[in-house]
């Protein structure tokens, strides 16, 4: 049995014309392959808006969130109205929305009501929830409408996590015990799931989040459970680029990259993929391909275990924020690394990695990516929350933070070729850089710029991957 697993984003998934897009590669696929899988974002914009309203709650608007519930019912009846939906299908679907579009609005009500104006993080999920579940039931009766058996499963039925909300882990045993059950015995009945992308549900049953781009992530952990023979992820763009096009204007398609280029590309800030969807898919061995859903004949970006390059050139370049540390003295660092870990453990649930560490005689410098799953407003509430520690103990922590970027240049075997690093560095001419790093993965050298240089840093490195060939692919 030959299983392909798709995975739909938000990007692709914006208004009707882009569903009967979607339609139409789901109806294609379903010829070629024994079963289909299919995972789905929340409508372009949609999570944005959710969390929006969770924030109106927090502060008692109640008026804000409730025009954003109003937007989104409208927004998602006019989608049911557009599409080639019968009577009772039409008013199932009606049913549905609103009925998920009261749940949210209960869970806001209770935010609202709640005591101080904390927000949790729990709470956030839940409302935040909404937009795959709303997205899923849509999806799945545009395929009964075109004689396809498909299904809305919500991922917190399948995805059993942790209870780190706004950036849960699933718990492996558990998901494939829930996968077994519910999604094996579907797919072998000639099934199309529809399983809402980003959202788990702890044992106990509270809903959770993976981050956000989190349907990358239950794509991936679901191709492996079902044993997918390939898993693509369509977007509104040609697959990965050499660069952020906003950024770089040269910036153009990869044809080809391995995992762990791919999973580096990923941490270190290409949005279009989740940073935690890669080992899942490297430790099996599934196909990864990333293709654009209004140019479905296009090959896209394929990612294997083998890139097809037999030399070593940057491939990509990719930028991310940092927060850097700095104080004006050497000492010792593990005082401000384990506190800045724990405030990052306590306000956003994740483990700080430490990119770079450096020390002279008189000054000492830490650098720690921010991950892009934690979103904009993550970044400020760390920033602020390591503020508030360090003010606690100023004699202990006569540090000063900023947040600088780090921009990581990709390719094979990069760190093996000292005319490669040579090169790199050399183009940054007289940009300054405050720290510099190569990974163990082998394939990436980051150097951190201010955010001010950090655009033409992206340029200058990004022109070497024309020169290197890596568009040869
Ligand atoms: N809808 C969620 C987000 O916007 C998850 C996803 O799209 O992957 O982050
Ligand atoms: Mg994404």
């Amino acid at each position: 049995m030959r299983t392909l697993a798709m995975k739909f984003g938000g990007a692709s998934l914006g208004t009707a014309s882009s569903l009967a897009q979607v339609l139409s590669i789901i109806l294609h696929e379903c010829k070629r392959w024994d079963q289909l899988l299919v995972v789905v974002s929340a409508l372009e914009g949609v999570t944005d808006m959710l969390l929006e309203a969770a924030q109106l709650a927090r502060l008692a608007n109640r008026r804000g969130y409730r025009r954003i519930a109003a937007t989104l019912r409208t927004r998602h009846l006019a989608m049911v109205e557009q599409l080639p939906f019968g009577a009772t299908a039409s008013n199932a679907l009606k049913a549905d929305i609103d009925q998920l579009l009261y749940e949210m609005l209960d869970h806001c009500q209770r935010v609202a009501d709640g005591q101080d104006d904390e927000l949790t993080p729990s709470m956030s999920d839940a409302i935040v929830s909404a937009g795959e579940r709303l997205s899923a039931r849509i999806i799945a009766a545009l395929l009964r409408q075109n004689d396809i058996c498909g299904i809305a499963v919500d991922g917190t039925d399948l995805i059993i996590t942790d209870d780190v909300h706004g950036n849960a882990n699933p718990v492996l045993s558990s998901t494939t015990r829930q996968v077994d059950d519910i999604l094996l015995p579907m797919l072998e009945r000639g099934i199309v799931p529809v399983v809402t992308g980003f959202i788990g549900a702890t044992e106990g049953g509270a809903t959770t989040t993976l981050g956000r781009g989190g349907t990358d992530y239950t794509a991936s952990v679901l191709s492996v459970m079902a044993d997918a023979a390939e898993l693509w992820i369509w977007t509104d763009v040609d697959g990965i680029m050499s660069a952020d096009p906003r950024s770089v204007d040269q910036a153009r398609v990869v044809p080809r990259l391995e995992y762990r280029e791919a999973a580096e590309l990923a941490y270190f800030g290409a949005r279009i993929l989740h940073a935690k969807m890669i080992a899942p898919l490297a430790e099996h061995a599934v196909p990864l391909r990333i293709k654009n859903v209004f140019k479905p004949q296009q090959t896209g970006t394929l990612v294997t275990n083998e890139s097809g390059d037999d030399y070593s050139a940057v491939k990509a370049v990719t930028s991310i924020q940092a927060l850097a540390l700095t104080r004006p003295s050497s000492g010792s660092m593990a005082g401000i690394t384990k506190m800045v870990g724990n405030t990052l453990f306590d306000t956003l649930g994740m483990r700080s990695e430490v990119m770079i560490a450096s020390q002279s005689a008189n000054s000492s410098f830490l650098c720690l990516v921010i991950p892009t799953s934690i979103g904009i407003d993550g970044v400020d509430r760390l920033q602020r929350a390591i503020k508030a520690k360090m003010a606690e103990y100023p004699e202990k922590m006569p540090w000063t933070i900023e947040t600088l970027t780090l921009v990581t240049a990709i390719g094979q075997a990069l760190n093996q070729s000292p005319r490669l690093l040579g090169a790199i560095l050399n183009s940054l001419d007289d940009l300054p850089i405050h720290g510099l790093a190569t990974g163990p993965s082998d394939c990436s050298i980051s150097v951190a710029v201010s955010q001010a240089d950090s655009r033409t840093a992206l340029s200058r490195i990004h022109a070497l991957t024309i020169k290197t060939g890596a568009d040869t692919g």
